[in-house]
């Protein structure tokens, strides 16, 4: 390679010569970046979705090739955040697709050191009889002056940012009509 040919194939060379003043498109090009492809642009679909972290509810959109998640953008479409995700929300594909997703029931029992691995079923009827079981032991009828309580301070839920509003609406209606006074989550749109 000849020195003018190398000076000129030179980021700012380009830059100060070309079309490219910012140095934001081809000046700031190498041979392999002109060679690389959004995987944004080669997806099969792309999903609308929310942004499952935290409560101000992002907008994003999920792009999907081969049936798998390849990247996870902000939609410029949502009044909420214009296109916009923090870096929590930016690298969310990671809560899809990492192999460190925990994705098995583990269950550690009382006085246990290790934790033990549970079929979904099994572990839901655990949950199903506990809750039964305090239910029944901290039922309150009436308080000491005979007025009607129909309560039980024996269970709570606390819900968590990935809860939609349909799965929020669902837990209130259970728990409440379970009795259960104490309902909290943090809240989505
Ligand atoms: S992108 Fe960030 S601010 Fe937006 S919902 Fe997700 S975690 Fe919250």
């Amino acid at each position: 390679m000849g020195v003018r040919t190398w000076i000129e194939g030179w980021p700012v060379y380009r830059q100060l010569t070309g079309d490219d003043p910012l140095g934001r498109g081809a000046a700031a090009e190498s041979q392999r970046s002109r060679a690389l492809t959004a995987r944004t642009s080669t997806a099969d679909s792309v999903a609308r979705s929310v942004c499952p972290y935290c409560a101000v509810g992002c907008g994003q959109r999920v792009y999907v090739k081969d049936r798998q998640v390849v990247q996870i953008e902000g939609d410029p479409d949502s009044p909420i955040s214009r296109g916009r995700l923090c870096p929590k929300g930016s690298a969310s594909k990671s809560l899809v697709t990492s192999d460190r997703r925990q994705q098995r029931v583990l269950h550690r029992r009382p006085y246990a050191t290790d934790w033990e691995e549970l079929d979904l079923e099994t572990a839901m009827d655990m949950i199903a009889d506990r809750m039964v079981a305090a239910r029944e032991a901290t039922w309150e009828d009436a308080d000491d002056d005979g007025n009607p309580l129909n309560r039980t301070l024996g269970f709570a839920s606390l819900g968590g940012a990935t809860l939609d509003n349909e799965e929020n609406y669902l837990i209130k209606k259970l728990f409440t009509a379970m009795g259960a006074l104490q309902i909290e989550n943090q809240a989505r749109i």
